[in-house]
């Protein structure tokens, strides 16, 4: 069975991480969407609520799990049995800390690939800080997260 491991911050998940889920999940047998706990220092959901965000819009995928992890991400895909790790690519800057992440992670676990998605064009600009900076501003966020957790982020900025 083939594993692989979806890893970040998901503060909040937006729908251009769940184009790369859904797309994960038809390339792996199984695919675990992991809520790193080295994020940001400021995060405007805690640890729990990310992963409840995750799996709340990922229950539908009958193969995908979500789960948080405070190891560090080689160590964890060892203990999942995975081999992969899937990391989505949307501009050059994305690309250059990847590579350099991919071939750390290599160093440490030699059995740990990762394997880079291109993101959808209509979701290239798309980040988790801009969905919050916009949710500041009032801007609907239908076109950017999905439609189940709007109300958790507009329950999150100052009124
Ligand atoms: P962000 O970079 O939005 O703060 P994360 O740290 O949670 O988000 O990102 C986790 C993974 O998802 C990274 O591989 C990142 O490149 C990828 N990703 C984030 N946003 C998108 C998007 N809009 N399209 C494709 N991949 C994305």
């Amino acid at each position: 069975m083939k594993i692989a491991i979806y890893p970040g911050s998901f503060d909040p998940i937006t729908l251009g991480h769940m184009d790369i889920v859904r797309r994960a999940a038809n390339i792996f047998d199984k695919l675990i969407i992991c809520v790193m706990v080295n994020a940001e220092k400021n995060p405007m959901f805690n640890l729990e609520e990310r992963l409840e965000l995750v799996q709340r819009v990922t229950k539908d995928i009958p193969n995908v799990e979500a789960d948080t992890s405070a190891l560090l991400l080689a160590d964890y895909a060892k203990k999942k049995n995975a081999n992969v790790v899937v990391k989505g690519l949307r501009v050059l800057s994305d690309y250059e800390r990847e590579c350099q992440m991919a071939l750390i992670n290599k160093k440490i676990n030699p059995d740990l690939d990762t394997f880079f998605l291109t993101a959808s064009e209509q979701y290239t600009y798309l980040s988790s800080s801009i969905v919050k900076e916009m949710a500041e501003y009032r801007v609907k966020l239908e076109e950017f997260v999905p439609q189940e957790i709007i109300a958790d982020i507009m329950g999150k900025v100052r009124v």
